[in-house]
């Protein structure tokens, strides 16, 4: 079955040349924390993949269409230049990559309006993956909120960095309260919300989890979910809010099974699901229909 892989990144070349450096020169340390970690094994947290590489990875898993997703970077300057580089990856494949938009509210109004209209220009589909608790601001940043809302007018997702307050720390590891991703998702009712990583479990969770399965604007996606949560969260999460409100993502260039891989892959994850006890029908749904339908592919 072709797939929709909802939640990868993908850097420019001179990324990839040399991470570590390349972060220091553009002040993008909590980024280089996060990304150019080796693991107590020697074996660095994930690779830095070409776009040829990226393709390649997606025939071998079957998948038919990739969702690029930026990142919460630390300055204006870098989310601009991530975005012109995926502008690029989409006049270059149109036929395979989906592009979301990085944002810095911290820019201003002005900016953050200009960068919207050249991302809806260029043809992205959404913005994210957007962390403000990551970028130092408050969840209610009234750029944020104007940024949010002009999502919801444009027919622009939006994908949220989420983490769960009691998972196991990892260095880099920021608070991305539950609590707050609700209010949002509340304040602005005609945006569409992918909340990543399972939602940090909030559907799942005894306080939140009822207000959290009623927010018909929310959805989750699942990348780097065998680095977080056993496999039966793919069963937890189908009956709590349903296959129709999951999207399939792997976090590419992310190793997912570090004690048996070394190179990132986007088969493993898919098989994974399907070994989930899905039934076909929900299988469907989580690894391309609600992404077709959310993304308006
Ligand atoms: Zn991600």
């Amino acid at each position: 079955m072709p797939i929709i892989d909802a939640h990868a990144h993908l850097y420019p070349p001179e990324v990839n040349a040399s991470p570590a450096a390349w972060a220091a020169t553009r002040g993008e340390a909590h980024w280089a924390t996060l990304c150019t970690r080796v693991r107590k094994s020697g074996r660095p947290v994930q690779g830095f993949p070409g776009v040829a590489e990226l393709l390649r990875a997606m025939d071998a898993a079957d998948v038919e269409r990739v969702v690029l997703l930026g990142w919460y970077w630390e300055t204006p300057a870098t989310c601009a230049w991530q975005n012109r580089f995926y502008a690029e990856c989409l006049r270059m494949h149109a036929d395979r990559i989906t592009a979301f938009a990085a944002l810095h509210p911290g820019a201003g109004a002005a900016a953050v309006r200009e960068e919207i209209a050249r991302a809806l220009d260029a043809g992205f589909r959404g913005l994210g993956e957007l962390s403000p608790h990551s970028q130092g601001l408050a969840a209610d940043d009234p750029v944020l909120g104007e940024a949010l809302e002009l999502a919801g007018e444009l027919g622009l997702a939006v994908n949220f960095h989420v983490t769960e307050p009691d998972s196991k720390d990892y260095p880099g590891k920021i608070a991305t309260p539950q609590e707050d991703f609700a209010r949002l998702a509340r304040a602005h009712p005609r945006t569409t919300f992918i909340w990543a990583h399972w939602g940090a479990r909030a559907a799942l969770a005894p306080g939140i989890g009822a207000e959290v399965r009623a927010l018909d604007n929310v959805f989750f996606d699942t990348a780097a979910s065998p680095l977080i949560y056993p496999p039966k969260i793919w069963r937890e999460m189908a009956d709590a809010v349903g296959a129709g409100r999951i999207v399939f993502g792997t976090d590419f260039p992310l190793v997912l099974y570090p004690a048996r891989e070394t190179a990132p892959s986007m088969r493993s994850l898919a098989g994974e699901a399907g070994a989930s006890g899905l039934n076909a029908g929900e299988l469907a749904a989580i690894l391309r229909g609600t992404a077709r339908r959310v993304l308006g592919i």
